[in-house]
């Protein structure tokens, strides 16, 4: 499943090819994807011409000029290519026939083999049910250690669970959220409320957090650095980068921090994995808490 990084990446491989082209033609291979495509969804396009390509949370943005966006979720399987549109593959969906651009083939396409992904064209962003709730973007300038605080303050859930929810902190995952839980040294368990001091003040682990999220995000941007190269390859699919993990399917093996000597822990927080030290990610759960065995 892609995280922010890896759309970013895709962002950033589409942009110098999209940006100021103009939508001579779209077809569609099916109905839908995940979702039926909207009304008139060809029609709506054609003739547009891209302004823009943004990113908000896990979704890409195809701003057109004079009003409206194209938005597209990737899934679990889905990727942009260019290509020259014979043959098609089996599971290429969505061709968009762009001018104005020095792409490297005539089409450009979306394929999705799984069919997790999905396309909208919103009027307006802000009051759109896909991005209207959002809270803020974690690499921008309004995510910080205030603002995890207030939403932190007097909630019992845990750390793991407030991260995950894209109301507090936008298009964060189950990956780098239990990359960042380890940098900062804290366990996914840990009520939120714990980190937080009176008045909605950020305790010192807290701002290690805040920290660690962006840390983390942005050293996979930049471990995507190949895939924007191999994304200008008329032939090429953009796949996801190869990146590190230090707990992320590392149950069993030691812990990477310096000087521990634990062992990556698996276990399940609604219904689904979390990978961490319990060595070293000792903040302590709520008094009378559940005890979890190791
Ligand atoms: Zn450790």
């Amino acid at each position: 499943m892609p995280e922010l990084p890896e759309v970013e990446t895709v962002r950033r491989g589409l942009e110098p090819f999209t940006t100021g082209a103009r939508i001579e033609a779209v077809r569609l291979n099916r109905p839908d994807l995940r979702f039926p495509f909207p009304q008139g969804f060809s029609d709506r396009l054609t003739g547009r011409r891209i302004e823009m390509m943004a990113r908000r949370a896990k979704y890409l943005l195809f701003r057109l000029e004079g009003g409206g966006t194209l938005l597209a979720h990737l899934g679990m399987t889905g990727n942009f290519r260019y290509g020259t549109g014979d043959p098609m593959e089996k599971h290429d969906h969505v061709v968009f026939a762009l001018t104005g651009t020095d792409a490297p083939a005539p089409y450009l396409i979306y394929s999705d083999p799984r069919r997790f992904g999905f396309m909208d064209i919103l009027e307006d962003e802000e009051t759109s049910r896909w991005l209207g709730h959002l809270g803020p973007e974690p690499l921008g300038n309004q995510f910080d250690a205030v603002h995890l605080a207030r939403s932190f303050s007097g909630r019992k859930a845990p750390v793991k669970a407030l991260l995950l929810d894209q109301n507090v902190v936008a298009g964060l995952g189950n990956i780098y959220v239990s990359e960042a839980l380890h940098r900062a040294h804290i366990h996914p368990e840990t009520p939120g409320a714990q980190l937080v001091k009176r008045g909605a003040v950020p305790t010192p682990q807290l701002a290690d957090l805040t920290a660690a999220v962006r840390q983390v995000l942005e050293e996979a941007l930049l471990s995507g650095g190949s895939t924007l190269q191999d994304y200008r390859n008329v032939d090429g699919t953009t796949g996801y980068f190869q990146h590190r993990f230090a707990v992320y399917e590392r149950a069993g093996q030691a812990c990477l921090t310096p000087g521990c000597a634990g062992t990556v822990t698996r276990i399940v927080q609604s219904g689904r994995s979390t990978f961490f030290c319990p060595a070293c990610q000792t903040t302590k759960r709520r008094r009378g808490g559940n005890k979890k065995s190791r």
